[in-house]
């Protein structure tokens, strides 16, 4: 493989100076330990998220620290809420849920859009010793109905639209679910039967409240996952898994106490909790949190107007941006932004250089998934970008690459650029301990002591991780083994391609040919010229053997609300097979 260009850091490129420098020392340094110790003891010797993230900080004297600014939409005015008000909305609704009878290791769904309802929802149900799992509000009334029963959810708190809309026909086939609590969107109590209102039970609950005593290794958070086929699987996550929100709080977004934060994620995907609520609050730091949906516009104006310093995003929203045009972005100054970070889906080279010559800053990839609850790899500010690879294992994580032996054996790889399944040993905080009611998948998910992600990886001389696909969608055409995203980020080198998603098609005398599906960027249209065009770029760039046989032009390609291109998908519906879970597709599955 061509050796790939560096960005390398300048003073400049950091503006402050970084949680850490030395990568190998801060390495050898590290302990869950000593995180465990930064996070302060819970003075009744227990150990629940909620407190490290709000009682800590107001016991400090930073209650009036503003933890969250909800961003104004339509009539709904802008609001900040400070870490003390938000302790008490969270002390507030765990006290909502005593008076209902709810108690710990009951579960509790949220389905509400981005509003203080869902943070205080949120940190009073794990207050309260319950399991909270936050869904997407853009779900339909199906996958709700599917999750509310996989999780034996007891309480569900949304709007009174979006029961009326998408829960109400349904409640009938949820056995399990007791108490549907409805905030009013327009602002006033709700009057459904068989409903309670949000509203006036958190008016009259105290405002004080004993955290229920739990542990490290109490069920916290459930994160429903997509399978390939079938139904989502419950991704299981305790308390003690904030210390790794905090210490990757600090290596791979380098949250500093000044900072402004903006995680565009929504909560309903694991990312919008761990590093949309959880971790910034560990880091006492304010966040931005906007209720709307994407919106070129919006979003340079928010980083301009709010002063954000850090933003986490997604490749889907930078590649969306991509497509706005630089114009755009630079109609603007951000002279606080100092970090940018990017997870979900490779981010390719284009679009990390893309930061650097519009925003003025590199684009930082990181890797993690639901299973893992928080980031393991990631372009750090301690070291170079190589743009296209998704960084080093963090301090506390070990990495590795396993390869099958013909035996069927496994087997660690220990040479440079070696490919395989990326693994990651057991022992971080945050590792999901259970899929709901699956031990046996996830058993399997385990050998020995190491993790198998499900995604194949190779891994450089200097120990960087380069994505190639998940295993499910890797192409394996005439004896070569080709990972999509190469093949996709070749063909978005072209100015054309605003989008690629590729798929291995079965061939009969090559096993899989290469198809490619692309959108094209704003000014393109689709045709035999442009076709034939993409076809050459890619061949000179990748080689007949790895180079798309077929390009297709789509106005959209299909995505999850996580903004992840659904590859498995496209192959299904090319291949004319069923399309199994589609619970998370962004289009079609709405309201
Ligand atoms: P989820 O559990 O929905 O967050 O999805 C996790 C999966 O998204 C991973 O197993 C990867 O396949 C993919 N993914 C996440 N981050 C990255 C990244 N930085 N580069 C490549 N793939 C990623």
């Amino acid at each position: 493989m061509d050796p790939s260009p560096v960005i390398h850091k300048t003073a400049a490129d950091l503006r402050v100076a970084p949680n850490f420098s030395d990568y190998e020392a801060e390495r050898r340094r590290f302990s869950w330990d000593a995180v465990s110790r930064a996070l302060g003891v819970q003075p009744d010797g227990g150990l629940n998220i909620a407190w490290q993230a709000l009682d800590r900080h107001v016991a400090s004297g930073a209650g009036d620290k503003v933890a969250f600014r909800f961003l104004a939409l339509d009539e709904v005015p802008q609001r900040d809420v400070t870490y003390a008000e938000l302790t008490r909305l969270a002390n507030r609704f765990c006290n909502v849920l005593r008076e209902l009878g709810v108690g710990r290791g009951d579960r509790v769904f949220i389905l509400t859009g981005r509003i203080p309802e869902l943070y205080a929802t949120l940190f009073g149900s794990l207050k309260n010793g319950s399991v909270v799992s936050p869904l997407f509000s853009a779900f339909g009334p199906e996958p709700i109905a599917t999750r509310l029963n996989l999780g034996a959810g007891a309480v569900l708190v949304t709007t009174d639209t979006l029961f009326t809309r998408k829960v109400a026909a349904w409640r009938d086939r949820m056995p399990d679910l007791k108490h549907v609590l409805l905030v009013g969107e327009g602002g006033g109590p709700t009057c459904i039967p068989d409903t309670l209102d949000f509203g006036a039970m958190m008016q009259r609950a105290p405002d004080a409240c004993e955290i229920t005593p739990t542990t490290g290794e109490d069920m916290a958070l459930l994160h429903f996952t997509s399978g390939t086929t079938g139904t989502p699987k419950g991704a299981v996550h305790v308390h003690g898994a904030a210390a790794t929100h905090w210490a990757t709080g600090r290596y791979a977004l380098d949250l500093h106490p000044d900072d402004l934060y903006w995680c565009t994620a929504d909560p309903g995907w694991v990312t919008g909790t761990s590093y949309g609520a959880v971790a910034p609050l560990l880091h006492g730091i304010t966040s931005i949190v906007d209720p709307s949906e994407f919106d070129a516009e919006r979003w340079y104006g928010i980083l301009h107007s709010q002063g954000v310093s850090v933003w986490y995003t997604a490749p889907t929203a930078i590649r969306m941006l991509m497509k706005a045009g630089a114009e755009a972005a630079k109609a603007r100054s951000y002279p606080h932004l100092r970090f940018i970070a990017s997870v979900g889906e490779p981010l390719n080279p284009e679009a990390v250089w893309w930061g650097k010559n519009t925003l003025g800053l590199p684009i930082h990839d990181n890797w993690w998934q639901t299973e893992t609850g928080g980031i393991m790899i990631a372009n750090t500010p301690a070291f170079d970008i190589k743009p296209g690879s998704m960084g080093r294992p963090l301090p506390g994580v070990e990495a590795s690459v396993v390869q099958r032996k013909e035996d069927g054996t496994l087997e660690l790889a220990e040479t440079p650029d070696a490919e395989g399944e990326l693994a990651l040993r057991r022992g971080w905080p945050s590792m999901f301990r259970a899929y709901l009611n699956d031990e046996t998948r996830y058993r399997k998910c385990f050998a020995g002591d190491w993790y198998l992600t499900g995604d194949l990886a190779r891994r450089d001389a200097d120990g960087y991780y380069w994505f190639i696909g998940r295993l499910d969608d890797v192409i394996k055409s005439a004896g070569h083994l080709i990972g999509p995203f190469e093949v996709e980020s070749a063909l978005m080198e072209h100015p054309a391609v605003a989008e690629a998603g590729v798929i291995g098609k079965p061939d009969p005398v090559a096993g899989e040919v290469v198809k490619a599906f692309v959108s094209l960027n704003k000014g393109f249209e689709p045709g035999e010229a442009l076709r034939l065009e993409l076809l050459g770029h890619a061949r000179s760039r990748l080689g007949a053997a790895v180079a798309p046989k077929e390009i297709a032009f789509q106005a959209e390609l299909p995505r999850t609300r996580s903004g992840k291109i659904m590859r498995r998908l496209l192959k299904a519906r090319e291949l004319g097979l069923p399309e199994g879970d589609t619970s998370t597709l962004e289009t079609g599955s709405g309201s």
